[in-house]
């Protein structure tokens, strides 16, 4: 067997064809004629990818000469049998601006190596090494290296020798080439750096602070030591953007770039406190999913789907305490906190599909389902990231009330870090159950049937009031009203709904979603139509919810609306707007007071 590591360089061979040339040279192939393969899947988004499908040509050479290579599936070659080192090089095409693949153009270059790193079959043990090579070129000279995979001779953001203790680890640690901005920081002396890809004036001295509070309380949160040795922000700043992939001593993150802090600035705006919080959730991941993880991802099979019925624990209950992580360190205060849960619980509630899938469902079909969403997803299916951070805020506060404030969900974190975390012992489908009722000292055996396992509301209600915190019912006051603070709600009347959701088109007002059993759907009305009049008069995005306030719910309204290039007539009733806004507000009396500041404060 061999013990040598595996060899690999990589290299942006021609950024303007967005085209890395990556190499693989293995000492001791398989006699029999060597496998290799590419994932089909990346941990932490659950969607079949197939990451072959960008290999544009391969090649396998011995010092002998030319080796023949055949495809055995979509994502797997087989190298003809060969004595001596096999080296295979492949050209990837990466022009996908995802936190999940990889871009390379010329202004930088970003690589998972779930993309570009092929995958020894039966060497996947053995240490790997990397030359990250420079783009050849007088325009790449200033082009630097940012990754948390650790350096084996390569200066300090440099190009150069990196190194990874396996496969696993290899493919988990992302690489961002070209001219950045950064910034660093100490959480509990463990370093840390963000680095910034893309235009951006961003306060980044107020960004290091506001993170290394963030970071200090999580990892008080788990127990120091942190369980890295150093951690990367891979933030890519753009005109919008709002998604990030978790490693385990990094994570890449797309923003939009006045999403970062201005310069100058000292408020919390929406945007920034909603950075904050994709911050806080990757971290957060560093513990829940990369070390704390199912048992169907310990170790991740990346042939195929890797079937779990937890991802509610693994992302909703790190979707719960990202925000809640912001108000315990003191970046934002109660009522910020109270508006987040409150805008929260209200796209919940204008989910109907919470009343169709249970959360257990939403986990285990995520591959099919939550990944590739359509029409009709509204109205089938239920975020296991949000009704688990629901499921997850319940659950801690059930925990508290039973043991009158004693232990918390922090305590069940901490034992599931113990035991499955530190030893990387995968969870069972039931441990996150059978730990909760072990700290709250009482079976919680019915409520995880009813959150996890029925399609009922959850007790939101009177377990916030318990802590503290009074919801309110409400219907919308029209299309921006996201829910949140029962302070800053005015009195304004209900409007009529459509019972769809819309979208601005040329010639009027397209459905994108027709929701079960509203107005719209009685009608008729599909996904796809467009709007161009109603009662004879033009109808726009703009002036929708200014026509419809001019009915009342017996009206008729006739519509006329084109499907494909057909146009049609029909009768629509508009309806009351449903109540599904949820406003919150802070109880004054002592007891909630001391219970609120119990959960929220440190
Ligand atoms: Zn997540």
């Amino acid at each position: 067997m061999s013990t040598h590591p595996v060899r690999y360089r990589i290299t942006p061979v021609q950024p303007e064809a967005h085209l890395f040339e990556v190499t693989c040279t293995i000492a001791d192939p398989d006699p029999d004629g060597q496998q290799l393969s590419l994932p089909v899947w990346i941990p932490g988004s659950y969607l079949i990818r197939e990451f072959a499908r960008n290999v544009v040509s391969i090649q396998a050479a011995t010092r002998a000469g030319k080796v023949a290579v055949r495809k055995i599936d979509k994502s797997t070659w087989r190298c003809a049998p060969v004595t001596g080192r096999l080296v295979i090089t492949v050209t990837v095409y990466a022009h996908d601006l995802s936190v999940r693949s990889a871009h390379l153009d010329r202004s930088h270059g970003f690589f998972n190596g779930t993309s570009v790193f092929l995958r020894v079959h039966g060497q996947e043990h053995l240490p790997c090494e990397v030359d990250i090579r420079r783009p050849a070129g007088t325009a790449y000279r200033a082009w630097q290296v940012a990754t948390a995979m650790p350096r084996l001779d390569a200066p300090a953001y440099g190009f150069g020798l990196y190194g990874a203790a396996d496969y696993d680890a290899l493919i988990d640690h992302p690489v961002e080439m070209g001219t950045f901005a950064r910034t660093s920081f100490r959480a509990h002396g463990v370093p840390h750096d963000v680095v910034i890809t893309g235009r951006q004036d961003a306060d980044l001295d107020r960004l290091a602070r506001d993170l290394k509070r963030l970071c200090e309380a999580q990892i008080d949160l788990f127990g120091r030591p942190a369980p890295m040795k150093y951690y990367l922000f891979l933030v890519t700043a753009l005109g919008e953007g709002y998604s990030g992939l978790e490693h385990r001593a990094s994570t890449a993150l797309l923003c939009g770039r006045d999403d970062l802090p201005q310069r100058g600035a000292k408020d919390m705006g929406d945007r920034y406190r909603g950075f904050l919080g994709l911050c806080s959730h990757e971290y957060f991941h560093t513990w829940n999913v990369k070390r704390i993880k199912p048992a169907a991802f310990a170790p991740y099979d990346l042939r195929q789907e890797s079937y779990t019925r937890l991802l509610w624990a693994m992302e909703g209950i790190t979707s719960y305490y990202d925000d809640l992580m912001l108000v315990r360190c003191g970046l934002i205060d109660e009522s910020g906190y109270a508006e987040l849960l409150g805008r929260a619980i209200t796209t919940h509630f204008r989910t109907g599909g919470r009343l169709v899938q249970t959360v257990e469902e939403a986990s285990f079909d995520a591959w099919i389902k939550y990944y590739r969403q359509d029409e009709n997803s509204p109205n089938a299916l239920v975020s296991y990231y949000l009704k688990g951070s629901l499921v997850a805020l319940c659950l801690d506060l059930m925990i508290r009330q039973r043991t009158r404030g004693r232990k918390s969900l922090d305590d069940v974190m901490r034992i599931l870090w113990e035991r499955h975390g530190r030893t990387g012992v995968g969870l069972d489908e039931d441990a996150v159950e059978r730990i909760a009722s072990d700290i709250a000292g009482t079976s919680l055996k019915r409520y995880f049937e009813l959150a996890l396992r029925s399609t009922d509301e959850l007790p939101l209600t009177a377990l916030m009031a318990h802590a503290g915190l009074d919801l309110h019912l409400r219907a919308a006051t029209g299309s921006s009203d996201k829910g949140g603070l029962s302070s800053k709600q005015g009195s304004k009347p209900a409007p009529l709904t459509l019972g769809a959701r819309t979208t601005e088109d040329a010639t009027g007002v397209k459905l994108t979603h027709v929701l079960t059993n509203g107005a719209a759907m009685a009608a008729g009305l599909s996904a796809g139509d467009v709007m161009v009049a109603l009662d004879g008069l033009r109808v726009t995005a703009r002036n929708l919810e200014q026509r419809l306030s001019r009915y009342t719910p017996a009206s008729q309204i006739s519509v006329h609306f084109f499907r494909r290039d057909e146009l049609h007539t029909t009768t629509l009733s508009p309806r009351s707007a449903p109540i599904d806004t949820a406003d919150l507000g802070l109880r004054n009396d002592a007891a909630s007071k001391r219970r609120r500041h119990a959960w929220l404060r440190r």
